[in-house]
């Protein structure tokens, strides 16, 4: 941990904790009942921009629905233990029974892509907040900017990255309805 300070911008401030950890590591990252963690990677390599973005996006996870959040990480977790489940049995029953393999891997794929759907939707939800402060045309500069940062980064971080990332397509689209 490198110490605390207030994070302003646009009309916001709040206190975030800045923790030192490259090798492709996290830019922000929102602990329920914590706060808010930036990578100190943020205040030495990265522009005001994307900075400022990842601490609204960290700043919107703060302002959701704490009942929703929980359940929706409960069904989260959930999904995750299932994945595991499914994946080990696909594994075992490979060379005893490949019919019954193939049926959990199927069951370890549904769970994955729903997992991936929950995190999307939590994601972008947090995201809307960062895009409704800055508005839809700096948001593109600042998917532009990120998109080439990423292009850095291996194979491995990219789909961790991927699995994790809110859809750009869904929160404009949100953006647009709803503003
Ligand atoms: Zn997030």
């Amino acid at each position: 941990m490198e110490g605390r300070r207030e994070y302003c911008t646009e009309d916001e401030s709040h206190r975030v904790y800045v923790f030192s950890k490259d090798g492709g590591s996290a830019l922000g990252i929102n602990v329920p009942f914590v706060g808010i963690f930036m990578n100190k990677d943020l205040f030495e390599n990265y522009s005001k921009r994307i900075r400022d973005f990842v601490f609204l996006h960290e700043l919107g996870h703060s302002k959701q629905n704490k009942v929703i959040k929980f359940f929706l990480s409960i069904i989260a977790a959930a999904l995750v233990v299932f994945s595991a489940l499914f994946l080990i049995s696909a594994v075992i029953f490979l060379f005893l029974f490949p019919f019954l393999s193939f049926g959990y891997l199927v069951r370890f794929l549904l769970s994955l892509f729903s997992l991936r759907v929950f995190i999307c939707i939590l994601e972008s939800h947090a995201e809307l907040f960062a895009v409704k402060k800055i508005g839809l045309k700096e948001y593109n500069r600042v998917l532009k900017e990120i998109k080439g940062e990423r292009s850095k980064k291996n194979i491995i971080r990219k789909f961790i990255n991927w699995f994790k990332r809110p859809s750009p397509k869904l929160v404009k689209w949100a953006y647009e309805k709803y503003d």
